[in-house]
């Protein structure tokens, strides 16, 4: 059974572009119900531990540089079907290839700059939620 948690993060180039208002509009008017809610910057260390999973690839240093150069948006999200429902609503990674009306197609400005993540599993909705909320920080 799929679950109904999604996490995602508006990205550094997206919030320095003052496009962060909108996209947590856009969210809402989505069907998310917004279930924790945090404006913050990475570090370099937790930058590199979130997307560890990326660490032999090309772009992760690059990828690092990029999601610590400015304030970040972290938030848990509710939904049923959370994890696919927003994927399908954010649009494909590389915005040349999102959907119109996708959060990527209306504020990504490149395959890395790409505005907003987006749990890509039930497993890593919750370890993602975990690493940046507590308990308290969830409504
Ligand atoms: P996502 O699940 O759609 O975010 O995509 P991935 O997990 O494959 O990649 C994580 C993030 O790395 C993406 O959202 C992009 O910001 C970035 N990224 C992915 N592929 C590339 C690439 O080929 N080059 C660069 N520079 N960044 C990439």
């Amino acid at each position: 059974m799929s679950g109904n948690v999604t996490f995602t993060m508006i990205k550094p180039q997206a919030v320095a572009d003052g496009k962060m208002g909108k996209i947590i509009d856009k969210i809402i008017e989505g069907g998310f119900k917004i279930k924790a809610l945090k404006y913050t910057r990475l570090s370099k260390e937790q930058a590199m531990k979130f997307y560890a999973v990326h660490k032999e690839r090309p772009f992760y240093g690059s990828l690092v540089d990029f999601m610590t150069s400015g304030p970040i948006v972290a938030a848990i999200l509710e939904k049923d079907d959370a994890v696919a429902a927003y994927r399908k609503y954010i649009g494909s990674t590389n915005p040349a290839d999102a959907e119109p009306g996708t959060i990527r197609a209306l504020y990504a400005t490149s395959l890395e700059k790409n505005a907003v993540h987006g749990s890509d599993s039930d497993d890593n909705a919750i370890i993602e939620g975990n690493f940046f909320f507590s308990e308290f920080e969830r409504a």
